[in-house]
């Protein structure tokens, strides 16, 4: 089969893969219905974070079963399954609090941007639908595979209540998402942060009643301004630089909350300052497969749409042109269709 590979910055391949075989009993095989770029895929893309071997390319997954290993009792060949970029058993301490992506056998899922996939854990990781679901559903169940699950953490994390103020610091695929799950959980004011045409119009759209389109000390201040000094209860962090974090920690009210969600790329923090804001941090890596049955029983009774984030569609083979279209801004996400 052919997949994507990333030999080094701006230098994406689809080229010649083994075919992915069961190498655990606990493995399924899944040949995928649909994948797609994501915002952190960029990151090894514009050399930021280093190379140092080819890397298989790829997290966001769902599609049919077409084989499972002989130790997995609950996933079934032809089933139509939906993972998180991290496998998980479910069942360690971790896991049974919620926290799947700190799983004590934690497994990353690589190589997605290709027609099949090896998942490690399938009893743990997957969930699959009672039904194949409609075509028109597949980028929708995609997106809760990461972004959408990510989002839904970064407002949970975020303490997202009903009529709390909340502000979103990034307006990629999971901020945009972040903005929908904050609506979903009750949020009577929304502030996107945003100078970005297309992506403040799907903001609101997702429920934002406000846009910001300053950043750093000018974001903060408009933020300020719009809270009448107080700040937002609940900020989400969907970037992960250094000034996207500050400008959430200083949007906060005293004691309020900041999500996470973006992986940090040199941020440091200032534990004198911290200590005298009163805010708390929560973050990490999204445990989506806590909220995988919520968010695909949103998607299949079509109370939510959040493959509305997937602006540009291409054959897998064009994944080249996908990682550029995200890289120079002019998709949001890229779905590719094997
Ligand atoms: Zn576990």
């Amino acid at each position: 089969m052919k997949g994507a590979v990333l030999y080094g910055p701006r230098d994406v391949r689809f080229e010649e893969r083994a075919t992915p075989q069961i190498t655990q009993s606990t493995d399924a095989i899944i040949r995928l219905s649909a994948t797609c770029v994501c915002g952190s895929d960029l990151w090894p893309y514009r050399g930021i974070q280093r190379l140092t071997e080819p890397a298989p390319m790829g997290h966001e997954y769902c599609g049919i079963v077409e084989e499972v290993g002989s130790a997995v009792k609950r996933i079934k060949s032809g089933q139509f399954v939906i993972g998180s970029f991290f496998a998980s058993d479910n069942t360690c301490p971790a896991c049974q609090i919620g926290y799947q992506s700190s799983c004590q056998h934690l497994q990353p899922v690589i190589g997605a941007q290709a027609p099949v996939l090896r998942v490690p854990l399938a009893d743990g990781t997957l969930v699959a639908t009672q039904d194949r679901p409609a075509q028109g559903l597949i980028p929708s169940l995609l997106a809760v595979s990461d972004v959408m699950g990510t989002g839904w953490f970064a407002a949970d994390a975020a303490n997202v209540k009903p009529g709390c103020t909340v502000a979103v610091v990034g307006d990629g695929a999971v901020g945009l998402l972040a903005v929908l799950s904050a609506k979903l959980m009750g949020a009577e004011r929304i502030i996107a942060m945003s100078r970005h045409e297309t992506r403040q119009k799907l903001a609101q759209e997702f429920g934002a009643t406000d846009i910001v389109a300053e950043r750093g000390a000018a974001g903060v201040a408009r933020i300020m301004e719009l809270t009448r000094g107080v700040g937002a209860d609940s900020v989400l962090e969907c970037v992960g630089t250094r000034e996207s974090m500050m400008q959430a920690i200083e949007a906060t009210r005293r004691g309020g909350y900041v999500g996470y969600v973006g992986v940090p790329h040199g941020v440091e923090l200032d534990a004198d300052g911290l200590f005298f804001t009163h805010v708390h941090l929560h973050g990490g890596p999204a445990p989506v497969r806590r909220y995988l049955p919520k968010l695909i029983d949103l998607v299949l009774s079509e109370k939510i749409k959040p493959g509305k984030v997937f602006d540009l569609t291409l054959p897998l083979e064009r994944v080249a042109e996908g990682y550029r279209a995200m890289d120079e801004r002019r998709a949001i996400k890229a779905l590719l269709q094997p």
